[in-house]
């Protein structure tokens, strides 16, 4: 559950929008995290392979 910063009203599961006043919420980083581990999964793989 998220509370709306705007209207103080519980919005379900991850929303990017408030249903009840159209406050957008701001977008997760979680995004920019899978791509870092990406990043370190691919150089881990690639150093294995090296050996
Ligand atoms: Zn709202």
């Amino acid at each position: 559950m998220h509370e709306c910063p705007s209207c103080a009203l519980e919005v379900e599961g991850t929303p990017t929008e408030c249903p009840y006043c159209g406050y957008e919420f701001p977008q997760q980083k979680s995004s920019i995290k899978m791509v870092a581990w990406l990043l370190i999964v691919l150089l881990v793989v690639f150093i294995l392979w090296m050996y």
